[in-house]
């Protein structure tokens, strides 16, 4: 079974990086588009380090972390694809170990309506 999924939700059809409003836009291959804050990309790196590695792992990235302001700014200084699974952000304070695969990206969608889709999945 190829581990990689066709899902066109889970598919990118294209990536744009714009510096000037600092954001990240990710075109699905449904039509989708999420827009990604730079800064909260940076706090949702699900790299190991970032996510914590004391007293309990989190590997799973809560999507409402998304929404609370970060402590500083970042920027990008460069965006890799990985293989056609992934997108690996080289952070301007020098760490690159966050490998933002596709589905983790969508889930983590901060638009409106994927938003009130998490609330009900949790709430429901
Ligand atoms: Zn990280
Ligand atoms: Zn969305």
């Amino acid at each position: 079974m190829p581990a990689q999924t066709t899902d066109p939700k889970l598919r990118p059809a294209g990536v744009t990086l714009d510096r000037k409003a600092h954001e990240l836009r990710v075109h699905w291959q449904d039509g989708h588009t999420s827009v990604y804050a730079l800064d909260a990309l940076r706090e949702a790196c699900p790299c190991a380090a970032c996510r914590g590695g004391h007293e309990y792992m989190r590997p799973q990235f809560d999507p409402d972390l998304i929404e609370l302001k970060p402590a500083r700014s970042y920027n990008v200084q460069d965006i890799q694809l990985v293989g056609n699974y992934a997108l690996q952000i080289f952070w301007d304070d020098g760490h690159s170990a966050g490998i933002y695969a596709w589905p983790y990206l969508r889930r983590i969608c901060p638009c409106p309506s994927c938003r009130a889709a998490r609330d009900q999945a949790r709430d429901g």
